[in-house]
């Protein structure tokens, strides 16, 4: 896919039949993101998220590794592309009510107009989920082929 752009993926289903088609789905994904933009997933453990955000992250121009770590809900990166400066990873899967929620300041990242945000286990934001987002659902079909769905 060369010079993809976001009416690419809106409303479209995609097949990976391995980690790696999943990453090159996100880096695709990744160069149509712009400042304001924030990209909720949802699907199992397991159902491909984090390996989507490795993509995505080096569609953004990020060399770094992206890991899933325990503990850290909130990940930041600086960026030098896409007319944006800061990219956020969060990974709510940690997280169990709407107190754990409240304290983590997601309100401003969401509606920073300056940052693209990603957010595994989007639906856990429940009344702080903005309704200016796309939302990516990511389903195991079998051991190693995901379906991934736009909207
Ligand atoms: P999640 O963040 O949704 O819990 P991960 O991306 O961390 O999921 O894990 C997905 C796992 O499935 C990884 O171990 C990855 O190597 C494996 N896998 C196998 N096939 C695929 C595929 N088509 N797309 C994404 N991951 C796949
Ligand atoms: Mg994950």
């Amino acid at each position: 896919m060369n010079k993809s752009r976001k009416k690419d993926f809106f409303n479209k289903v995609f097949i990976t039949n391995n980690a790696k088609e999943t990453q090159s789905l996100g880096e695709n994904f990744g160069k149509v993101l712009r400042r304001g933009n924030v990209v909720c997933l949802y699907g199992d453990l397991g159902s491909g998220k984090t390996t989507f955000v490795q993509g995505v992250a080096r569609g953004l121009g990020i060399k770094k590794k992206i890991i899933s770590p325990t503990f850290i809900i909130i990940k930041l990166y600086k960026l030098k592309t896409q007319n944006s400066k800061l990219f956020y990873h969060i990974d709510l899967y940690r997280i169990e009510g709407s107190k754990d929620i409240e304290g983590l300041g997601l309100e401003e990242i969401l509606n920073g107009k300056e940052s693209i945000a990603i957010i595994e286990w989007a639906e856990k934001l429940k009344n702080l989920m903005p309704a200016k987002r796309i939302d990516i659902k990511f389903l195991y079909e079998k051991e190693n082929v995901r379906k991934v769905t736009f909207s």
